[in-house]
């Protein structure tokens, strides 16, 4: 074999060689731009658990009333469309890691296609010499005319079959790369998968959450409804006594002035018991916005509470309410020399009878929850001249509270 020969057939080898690796090489910086996406998308992921972690830490702050439920289901709707969001995320980076994988599919296929093509070519380049003059690398090596022939055209072969070698070598390295790479992102890939199912239970689990929110919500509203029927009710029962009161009142009008009324009223329970569930007239419910009216205010106390007289006076009235005054269940009528009367309604027990005096303090009969009621409370009512008034407008000096489910505030009196 000439030197020519070998010169023109090494350099053939090499370029057939180099050139699809250099096309090889151009397919790697291509991936580094889709695994960007997947950091920046990792970042959004992360950013979205410091918003749903600040979501349920409000939503463990909410109870079981309707404006919290209202606020609770609100709650949920934010962190279920957080996780809608996490949710859209882990489906863009599952995308993005298919996308790589399918690159990374490609380029195995590619080294797959090389490492054949430089087999293919060392077996077709052996043909050739063998075609061309016998030449197989035993006859390239017996047609040596001398020694140094030999040695030269050893040495081709060898060269040839190193560099084959070394290319093939080359090749598989960088398919085990691939592979390698490919069974990582293969790895990301299933366990972005397992954590998007782990979201989709944590939203179906906050969808139901809601469900039963909605759910407390209508058992709340229907509870509204059925209070606001009892204050119609009540509103009823006021107007039957008025005339009921007014005309007691002449009847005993001597023996009412005979007892001198103190100037102010006395809270009708212990001072510790300061808290009202509903206030009197149009009650301003943040809640509902609808309007109440109720004829007085009602105070939840314990069964057997005792109940006060707020000032002296008659007991003009002390039944168990019949027709419209049903709604009042055992209720007592304190007249005062005032001009003004006290009602106190829904007691479990009277403790006083008619045309009886009291004293200011003294124990007129306990807490029930008698006639239209949902629950132990005293309704207490002040009239003056036989129109029924505020009563808060007489407790002025004291600490009062309103609570309406779970939230509690201060009045200001
Ligand atoms: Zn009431």
């Amino acid at each position: 074999m000439k030197a020519r020969m070998k010169a023109a057939l090494s350099l053939a080898l090499a370029l057939a060689l180099l050139l699809p690796l250099t096309g090889q090489m151009a397919v790697v910086p291509a991936s580094a731009a889709t695994q960007d996406q997947i950091d920046a998308l990792r970042q959004d992921a992360s950013d979205l658990d410091a918003q749903k972690a600040e979501i349920q830490a409000q939503l463990e702050a909410v109870q079981a009333d309707k404006s919290q439920a209202l606020e609770q289901k609100r709650l949920l709707e934010e962190q279920i469309e957080v996780i809608q969001a996490e949710i859209d995320n882990m489906d863009a980076q599952i995308l993005a890691y298919d996308e790589l994988i399918s690159q990374k599919n490609a380029e195995l296929e590619q080294t797959e296609a090389q490492e054949q093509e430089q087999f293919d070519l060392f077996c077709r380049r052996v043909r050739a010499m063998e075609e061309e003059g016998e030449l197989s690398y035993w006859s390239v090596l017996f047609s040596s005319t001398d020694f140094s022939d030999l040695l030269d055209n050893y040495m081709m072969i060898e060269e040839i079959i190193n560099y084959d070698n070394s290319v093939i070598e080359t090749l598989q390295a960088l398919q085990d790369t691939v592979e390698q790479e490919r069974a990582e992102v293969e790895e990301a890939k299933a366990a972005q998968e397992a954590a998007r199912q782990e979201r989709q239970a944590a939203q179906d689990e906050l969808e139901a959450q809601e469900a039963q929110v909605d759910q407390v919500i209508a058992e709340i509203s229907s509870q509204e409804d059925l209070l606001e029927e009892m204050e119609a009710e009540l509103q009823r029962a006021a107007d039957a006594v008025d005339e009921q009161i007014r005309e007691l009142e002449r009847q005993m009008a001597p023996q009412i002035s005979n007892v001198q009324s103190e100037s102010g009223f006395l809270w009708p329970l212990d001072a510790s018991i300061n808290t009202l569930s509903s206030l009197y007239g149009s009650r301003q419910d943040p809640i509902t916005g609808r309007p109440g009216n109720h004829t007085g205010i009602d105070i939840p106390a314990a069964r057997g509470t005792p109940i006060y007289a707020s000032k002296s006076g008659v007991v003009t009235t002390s039944v168990y309410g019949s027709g419209s005054a049903w709604s009042y269940g055992n209720y007592v009528v304190v007249s005062h020399s005032d001009g003004t009367s006290t009602l106190y309604a829904h007691m479990s027990s009277r403790a006083v009878s008619e045309g009886q005096t009291v004293s200011q303090g003294e124990v007129v009969g306990y807490v029930g929850t008698t006639g239209r009621s949902t629950g132990n409370h005293l309704h207490f009512e002040i009239r003056v001249n036989g129109s029924r008034t505020d009563p808060l407008y007489y407790f002025t000096d004291l600490t009062l509270y309103y609570r309406s489910g779970g939230q509690k505030v201060q009045l200001n009196l």
